[in-house]
């Protein structure tokens, strides 16, 4: 019998909003990727290393398990099925800078919100029951929580439920089925996972090799400045989606009241999806420029 080559299991999404960033994270860390014939397997060609293709809930308990050495998925997911999974057998290896979303609690636009006690008596539905129900027990707020596996948005005009809790990007589905958000649950980006159970199933040089790599990428992405015109009314929702941009520079625009000019410093890695949401706040002429040298 010959001795097989020991290669690295990574789980990563089939589909979805973290699919493609998750492959194109290790295609720049060099990888060549086949996408073959085989759907749910896919082969690096020039490092020995495959990728499990799964629904992002199934990522956790993978790695977690030892069947995969790595993967990548929403922090979200990772923190609502961390109490099902067997303690110390997986962690945060790196928070990768994509896939931000926050999980927010929305409630009917006629209804008064001042506080988080205002949702004690009601009932919430979610996809997130955990990050939910601790939220809810850390501000010592009673409200019952309804799950739901999707389209948490209609709960409250089906009265299914009196509010919800929900990931937001751009608020736009919240809008459009007459709500707004009020609190944060939680801010989220897709982190690369790792096995840290007893039984070490690969090798420990391979990972780090991988690892070294994948900083690499992440230290050279370049940081864009970015600016924009935009209503001064939409400066808090466009702040809030502006990552890691600390307090951008506001200057009237002359001849156009009400109307601002916002400048910041902003990471590439969230450039598109950042633009579109900039967009969808009210944000026009949106340019994105590269920095030659900073000092901060
Ligand atoms: P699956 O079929 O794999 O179960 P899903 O429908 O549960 O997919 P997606 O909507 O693809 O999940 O979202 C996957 C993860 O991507 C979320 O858990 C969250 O961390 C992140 N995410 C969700 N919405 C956005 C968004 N608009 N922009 C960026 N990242 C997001
Ligand atoms: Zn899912």
């Amino acid at each position: 019998m010959t001795d097989q080559e020991q290669r690295l299991r990574i789980a990563v999404q089939k589909k979805g909003q973290l699919a493609d960033k998750s492959l194109q994270l290790f295609e720049q860390a060099g990888l060549k990727i086949s996408r073959g014939a085989n759907d749910l397997l896919y082969r690096a060609e020039n490092f020995p290393a495959d990728f499990l293709r799964v629904r992002d809930d199934d990522i956790p308990q993978f790695v977690a398990s030892g069947a995969c050495a790595l993967g990548i998925v929403g922090e979200n997911v990772l923190q609502e099925d961390l109490p099902d999974l067997q303690a110390d057998t997986v962690d945060v290896a790196r928070p990768l800078g994509f896939g931000q979303c926050t999980l927010k609690i929305a409630v009917p636009n006629e209804m008064t919100y001042d506080s988080v006690q205002d949702l004690a008596g009601l009932s919430i539905a979610t996809s997130y029951p955990v990050l939910l129900r601790q939220y809810l027990s850390e501000r010592n707020v009673a409200a019952s929580v309804v799950e739901m596996s999707g389209a948490v948005e209609v709960a409250p005009r089906l009265k299914v439920a009196d509010v919800i809790c929900d990931l937001v990007s751009t608020g736009q589905t919240l809008a459009a089925n007459g709500l707004r958000a009020v609190d944060t649950v939680m801010n989220s980006e897709a982190v690369l996972i790792r096995h840290t159970g007893e039984k070490t199933l690969y090798p420990e040089d391979l990972i780090a090799r991988l690892l070294r790599r994948i900083d690499g990428v992440l230290a050279t992405r370049e940081t864009k400045y970015i600016m924009m015109n935009a209503p001064e009314s939409a400066l808090d929702d466009i702040i809030e989606i502006l990552p890691g941009a600390g307090s951008p520079t506001v200057t009237p625009l002359a001849g156009e009241p009400g109307q601002v000019a916002i400048h910041a410093v902003c990471q590439e890695s969230v450039f598109w999806e950042t633009l579109e949401r900039l967009k969808a706040a009210g944000s026009s002429a949106i340019l994105v420029l590269p920095i030659e040298k900073m000092m901060l």
